[in-house]
């Protein structure tokens, strides 16, 4: 229990919104999960109409022009590992890992 002595409490300091990006992304729909060796990752298909950017593929070294479908994908732990694929390149480093692929939906919290 907290002492209220009643007098002008400090409740409504302005709380802007938190600009993340990321977690306005996150959360609207399709998340799929992949396994590979070095780990799980969260593999998003972008649609051409947001994406809003220009990103440089790692798989072929080249950009993906802005307003392109492609792939993003990140290691389930490490945001900061997440990079932006060409949907062809994804698939071709997909099909290259030994691992199974699976997808799944279930959120694992
Ligand atoms: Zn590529």
């Amino acid at each position: 229990m907290r002492k209220d002595r009643g007098m002008s409490p400090r409740r409504n300091h302005p709380k802007g919104r938190k600009p993340k990006h990321e977690e306005r992304e996150i959360g609207s729909s399709g998340e799929a999960i992949e396994e590979f060796a070095e780990g799980i990752y969260r593999v998003r298909r972008i649609t051409g109409s947001s994406s809003t950017k220009p990103y440089r593929c790692p798989g072929c070294d080249q950009m993906i022009p802005m307003a392109t479908p492609h792939t993003v994908a990140w290691i389930e732990d490490d945001v900061e590992s997440r990079r932006h694929w060409h949907n062809a390149c994804w698939n071709k480093r997909a099909h290259r890992a030994p691992r199974t692929e699976r997808t799944r939906n279930a959120p694992r919290y």
